[in-house]
């Protein structure tokens, strides 16, 4: 596999679009692999495939921060972040076989940055000495782009560890570079050691369109999954590239077929760079719901969902005049569960952008970080959405009227 890291290298851009592309690659790394390029429909200036890796002149826009759900404020030391009690990451490398245009961690790929770690030594450490994390997941950068004998060293070392269950790795390497997978036995074989009955490794795959789902891709998918691993998919929501109803069905459809179901969509994050691939939250939901009308319930799995500096928010509803919205998971103990009502606002982006419905205890964010958090009591955690759309009388008096009705999807069950 041959990786390209210069826009020189590409052909199919005219030498004056690779003179208007470079100040872009300038600052945003570019990088893919000549197998994902083979993928582009050079025909089409819009082609999907295209769009995820071909840098585009308005990524300069000004939009967004660098670091824009705040990972740095869940950092104990290089390359861990902790933000829930059970869940550490461990940002092992700092490359992928691509550099999707959208990443919201780019900030990773530039030169000045050293927040993955390849020495994990303190890493397990600190995951030894705090037995209530039972889930670690590795992630970059692309941990499959390790070597298989690195990558063994961490997963053994990790099994070692008592207290850790669940081992995830994210990777996009079965959409950018499924040889990975095809040619390599001994990293098949060190998951077929390693995802055992009793502690499975999971891999959260990164199909972003039904295209990447080629015969390679979906062969290196089957091996993975015949040697024991189980896999799930997830993506964010991106102009021009997923936010169509039909492109995002026919994926989902296609991982469920493949036994890859998909497990969460992204709400894009407002990163710096990122102007042309955003989609307002209200489009985002309106794209979302329209792609879950279809395929088998195994298709339908996803939830769509904002990881934000204070947690993972579920996008439940919108209608006419609101946004609903629930915690899944909270930094905030008092967040848990919590149950939101925002004013409607179709051009929105993210929960800071959102304002408060009045009378109820929904909290205020603001660009710099929580700014207003009223407390609930516990009894409404994980269960207010539910109870205020069943018997329709009001969360909290005032915010929900009796007659109010709404589409929407979710379960009183806390699920992570
Ligand atoms: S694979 Fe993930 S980490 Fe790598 S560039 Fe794409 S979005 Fe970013």
């Amino acid at each position: 596999m041959r990786y390209i890291k210069k826009l020189e290298d590409i052909p199919q851009l005219t030498e004056t679009k690779r003179a208007a592309l470079q100040p872009v690659a300038d600052v945003y790394a570019f990088r893919v692999s000549d197998y994902y390029l083979d993928l582009i429909d050079w025909q089409d200036p819009a082609d999907p495939i295209r769009q995820l890796v071909i840098p585009r002149e308005d990524e300069l826009k000004d939009w967004g921060r660098l670091d824009a759900s705040n990972e740095a404020a869940n950092t104990v030391m290089r390359g861990v972040q902790h933000k829930y009690p059970d869940t550490a990451l461990l940002l092992c490398n700092e490359v992928c076989g691509a550099y999707c245009r959208y990443c919201f961690r780019k900030r990773l790929f530039m030169n000045d940055n050293d927040e993955a770690s390849k020495d994990l030594t303190t890493g397990f450490e600190y995951i030894r000495t705090h037995p209530e994390i039972t889930n670690v997941l590795l992630t970059g950068g692309d941990p499959l782009l390790l070597s298989t004998r690195r990558l063994t060293e961490i997963i053994d070392t990790l099994r070692a560890i008592e207290h850790v269950q669940i081992i995830r790795i994210g990777t996009k390497m079965t959409a950018f570079n499924p040889f990975r997978v095809l040619d390599d036995p001994a990293l098949v074989a060190m998951f077929e050691k390693y995802s055992t009955p009793r502690k499975r490794i999971y891999i959260m795959n990164h199909f972003d369109h039904p295209r990447e789902l080629t015969d390679e891709a979906v062969a290196s998918v089957d091996r993975l999954i015949r040697a024991g691993v189980i896999m799930t998919n997830q993506c964010p929501m991106i102009a021009g590239i997923n936010d169509d109803p039909q492109v995002l069905s026919d994926m989902f459809r296609q991982l469920s077929w493949i036994g890859c179901p998909p497990y969460y969509v992204f709400q894009g994050r407002p990163t710096a760079g990122n102007d042309p691939y955003k989609v307002p939250i209200v489009r985002g939901w309106e794209v979302f719901r329209e792609a879950l009308r279809h395929g088998s319930g195994l298709a339908r799995r996803a939830r769509f969902v904002m990881s934000h500096e204070t947690g993972k928010i579920e996008i439940l509803a919108v209608d006419d005049e609101r946004i609903y919205l629930r915690y899944q998971r909270a930094k905030d103990a008092n967040l848990r569960g919590r149950f939101l009502v925002y004013r409607r606002d179709d051009d929105a982006y993210w929960l800071d952008d959102l304002e408060p419905i009045a009378g109820t205890d929904t909290p205020r964010f603001a660009a710099e970080g929580l700014a207003t958090v009223a407390d609930g009591p516990s009894d409404r955690r994980g269960r207010a959405g539910v109870i205020a759309l069943t018997i329709g009388s009001g969360w909290r008096s005032g915010c929900w009227p009796a007659n109010r009705s709404i589409s929407c999807r979710f379960s009183s069950r806390d699920r992570n």
